[in-house]
């Protein structure tokens, strides 16, 4: 087995544990953006949301919602920001599922994502291909 994450729901690998359940587990990030930066994922290994059975998603959300107010209640986190890198071209180093939630605090210096413009006529274009029906 070489995912290290099913390498620590395991207990292979060693990690602090914020919650766990019956599906999911929360532990530390070892390289924080902030302190108190948790990962949830599925305790069942799943690379992406896609390959994700609703069920499983929605038992990793309800522990990124647990963990969200365990932060903000106990770090006097203001907000947080639950994010998932979906792919490596989004950033995924590791192939199993996982939510970051990490505190939000004021003035922090972290920054959101730079955003760009639509050009005349782009948004509807893109709607076109995009949009479900
Ligand atoms: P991502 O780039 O979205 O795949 O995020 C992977 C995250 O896993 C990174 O933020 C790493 O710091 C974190 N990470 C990698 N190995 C470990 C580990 N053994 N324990 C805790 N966090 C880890
Ligand atoms: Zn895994």
């Amino acid at each position: 087995m070489s995912c290290v994450f099913c390498q620590i729901v395991s207990g292979e690998i060693p990690s602090y544990k914020v919650y766990e359940d019956e599906y999911t587990l929360a532990f530390l990030d070892i390289g924080p953006v902030n302190p108190g930066h948790t990962l949830v994922i599925p305790k069942k290994h799943y690379v992406d949301i896609e390959e994700t059975d609703a069920e499983t998603l929605c038992q990793v959300i309800r522990t990124v919602k647990k963990v969200g107010l365990s932060l903000k209640k106990n770090l006097a986190a203001p907000g947080y920001n639950a994010r998932v890198n979906n792919g490596a071209v989004a950033g995924q180093a590791v192939p199993h599922l996982h939510f970051h939630v990490t505190p939000r605090l004021e003035n922090d210096g972290l920054k959101l994502w730079p955003q760009k413009k639509y050009e005349a006529g782009q948004a509807e274009e893109i709607l076109k291909k995009i949009k479900i029906v």
